[in-house]
């Protein structure tokens, strides 16, 4: 497919103050709050716009010190090129047919990633959209995928360092949504929820995966200090976690695993009429698994049986 060329695409009038809501306005490299009571200045980075709050909550920042640390350039790590054909091969025509079942990709989707890293499905689907917009908390991940996508000549992006809880983005602005293992890093999940609900416009999908409240997350899961999110359960897994082994275990920082039922109903309460959930099919590895039959063992009973399905997909539709 051609690469869409939509350099002098004006993005400003669809983002806005993430604190107050109030529009934008230019000056030089500078975006200014317009509302008289915060008038907030935000500065770009390159063509990252920096929209992160001074103050970080604690679940946040305890996630976003470990991306940082992930994607700061490594000796002896895989190029950016090589990790993104590995994703293209393993994960995107995955994401992508799945994404699809619910909504279309056409000339005019707005599609948002939310948590989008370096930014590889947003630059294996830009010739599929309108605009690809990326949001995440890691300077380091925008970073590269900003020098990719230019590298690329790939135009038609839009880079947010920024907080999805508080997004700079206008209501009704977003096609489809998607957040791959993204809104179980943030301790309240539920005002999250209602955050992308609000970023979407009418009859816009907003897709996430989570990991699933099984057997699966209360045995292997807890390698990487998974918690819960059911009472009692989840006070007890803190406990430990946090506390005991000062997330030592948490690679991937704060992290929920969510009964379907559960996280359904907090798309309900948000606002979304429509809500599907069901197991999310992805590539299973399972290399913390000691024993190569084990391992087969796990990955059979992972793929069929919803007590060890690893993740499950949500999908909200607003009407
Ligand atoms: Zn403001």
């Amino acid at each position: 497919m051609e690469q869409r060329n939509t350099e002098g695409l004006n993005t400003l009038p669809m983002l806005c103050c993430p604190e107050c809501k109030g529009d934008l306005i230019q000056s030089g490299e500078e975006l200014i709050c317009t509302t008289e009571s915060c008038k907030k200045t935000y500065q770009k980075i390159g063509n990252i716009y920096n929209f992160l709050p001074e103050k970080i909550e604690k679940d946040a920042g305890l996630s976003k010190e470990k991306w940082d640390e992930f994607y700061i350039d490594k000796e002896g790590r895989l190029s950016y090129e090589e990790q993104y054909r590995i994703y293209l091969n393993d994960n995107f025509q995955n994401v992508f047919d799945q994404i699809r079942k619910y909504k279309e990709f056409g000339n005019e989707t707005i599609f948002l990633e939310i948590g989008c890293g370096p930014m590889y499905l947003a630059r294996a689907l830009s010739d599929k959209c309108k605009l690809v917009v990326g949001i995440d908390f890691s300077l380091e991940a925008l970073k590269l995928g900003e020098r990719m996508l230019e590298d690329m000549g790939i135009h038609n992006y839009l880079l947010i360092l920024g907080d999805i809880q508080k997004m700079p983005i206008k209501e009704n602005q977003i096609d489809i949504l998607y957040g791959g293992g993204v809104i179980e890093h943030i301790e309240n999940t539920p005002a999250t929820i209602k955050e992308l609900y609000r970023v979407l416009k009418s009859g816009g999908i907003s897709f996430n995966t989570v990991p699933s409240l099984n057997i699966g997350s209360l045995t292997y899961r807890q390698v990487w200090g998974n918690i819960p999110n059911f009472p009692v359960l989840k006070q007890i897994a803190e406990f430990v976690h946090i506390k005991l082994l000062k997330s030592k275990h948490m690679i991937f920082g704060y992290e929920f695993s969510f009964l379907g039922s559960h996280i359904k109903r907090m798309h309900k309460t948000a606002g979304f009429k429509e809500v599907y959930v069901d197991q999310f099919a992805t590539k299973l590895l399972f290399e913390f698994v000691p024993f190569a039959l084990l391992r087969k063992f796990f990955i059979y009973l992972a793929e069929t049986s919803p007590l060890f399905w690893p993740m499950i997909k949500v999908v909200g539709v607003k009407s």
